[in-house]
């Protein structure tokens, strides 16, 4: 059987497109290398604008805690900013991943997991995919297969190590009662500790999220940073930790060539800043799905065609991205500047919560760039 596009990778990227696909009555084929659900090291806090990209609503039991604000802490310096307005949720990636999942499979798409890709054959008119199973026949490819991305190594070299972030995170048991406490309706960030990273506590169910991460071909040592880290914090060492690449964003990447588009990590779109990367994966997903199905309807699967990818992922988040990375390395660079303004400024970190919600990169450092000689300057006089 030959389908209409393969999918692969069940993440949030893979599910959007593939349920896009399906509603518009392509056949749709998503295969995943794990069997689902499947643990994905993750802060799991999505934002209301990535909540606001899907087209149903997430169940009440997916909502783990919610989060309206920050603290946020550099060196001896801290800071917290609450917005009347909820910024997003936290939630556990298998079950949140499974969701869209079982979203994609309503509306049409054909799963196989426990099922890896080994390969891509690309042939004049159709592509073949084998797997360690099966084989299969398709019009075409979206891969959205993470940050390890195998579909990638067909449309462009590999992440060198300055594109790509690393991250140690700890599931840390707790009581519900003492991660309210710890932080309510809010999540708990540590910059100062690494380049173009920081150190993260973020409430769940019953635990904690907690993870250090930073560049990777500037982190040395992430497993002693990350003892470090739970030992200041007074919490438990002796954890399971799980270590995870994360592409460290910016935008200036083939996303697309004959027959085969990349979404999500699998295109590096991550905020560099905030490393939020569920939005991004959504939305890219969703336009991925969108450019496959003209295709479709022009029968044209060349890489000038798949190019309009580019062009819509531009428009919709593009120069955001490319603002994202930007302002983190100015902020990394400089952080006795940057970072440390937001740190002793209430007016600052109120503006940089409008970031996630609805204010751009762009936007957001020309506002701080302004303000920068006036902080500073008060900044010496306190
Ligand atoms: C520690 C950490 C914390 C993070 N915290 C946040 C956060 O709080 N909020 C946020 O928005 N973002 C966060 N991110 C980023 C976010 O997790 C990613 O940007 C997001 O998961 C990208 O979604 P995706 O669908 O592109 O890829 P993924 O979610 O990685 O899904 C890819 C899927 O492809 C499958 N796959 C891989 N290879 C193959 C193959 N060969 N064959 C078949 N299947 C395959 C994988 O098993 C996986 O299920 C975090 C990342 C890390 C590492």
């Amino acid at each position: 059987m030959r389908y209409d596009v393969i999918v692969v990778g069940a993440g949030p990227a893979g599910t959007t497109a593939g349920r896009h696909c399906a509603n518009k009555g392509l056949n749709t084929l998503i295969i995943e290398k794990e069997k689902l659900p499947r643990y994905k090291s993750c802060g799991g806090f999505v934002s209301t604008r990535a909540i606001s990209l899907l087209d149903f609503k997430i169940k009440d039991k997916l909502i783990e805690k919610e989060c309206y604000g920050i603290r946020l802490h550099y060196g001896e310096h801290e800071i917290e900013a609450k917005k009347p307005y909820r910024l997003g949720i936290l939630t556990s990636r298998d079950k949140f991943d499974m969701y869209l999942t079982e979203k994609s499979i309503d509306a049409g798409v054909e799963l196989k997991d426990g099922e890896k890709v080994k390969s891509l054959d690309m042939r004049k008119s159709h592509v073949i995919i084998k797997t360690d199973k099966n084989t299969y026949k398709t019009s075409a490819v979206i891969g959205a297969d993470g940050v390890n991305s195998m579909v990638a190594g067909y449309v462009r070299p590999r992440y060198k190590p300055t594109e790509l972030a690393i991250s140690i995170e700890a599931e840390i048991p707790a009581k519900d009662e003492d991660i309210d406490d710890y932080i309510r309706n809010a999540v708990d960030m540590h910059f100062g500790i690494s380049y173009m990273g920081y150190g993260w506590v973020f409430p769940k169910k019953e635990h904690f999220s907690v993870g250090v991460g930073g560049l990777l071909s500037e982190f040395k040592e992430p497993e002693r940073i990350f003892t470090n880290f739970l030992k200041k914090l007074n919490f438990d060492t002796n954890v399971k930790f799980h270590t995870h690449l994360i592409p460290a964003g910016g935008y200036e990447r083939e996303t697309s060539s004959d027959r085969i588009i990349l979404a999500g990590d699998a295109a590096g779109y991550v905020d560099s800043f905030f490393g939020e990367g569920i939005q991004y994966a959504i939305n890219s997903g969703k336009i991925a799905a969108n450019v496959i199905v003209n295709a479709h309807e022009k029968c044209d699967f060349s890489k000038k065609e798949l190019t309009h990818y580019n062009q819509d992922c531009y428009a919709a988040f593009g120069e955001n991205l490319r603002y994202a990375l930007k302002f983190s390395l100015l902020a990394h660079r400089y952080p006795n500047i940057f970072i440390k303004l937001i740190a002793t400024n209430k007016p600052i970190i109120d503006k940089l919560l409008d970031v996630p919600d609805y204010l751009s990169y762009k936007d957001f450092t020309k506002w701080i760039l302004i303000r920068t000689p006036y902080y500073v300057v008060k900044n010496l006089f306190h």
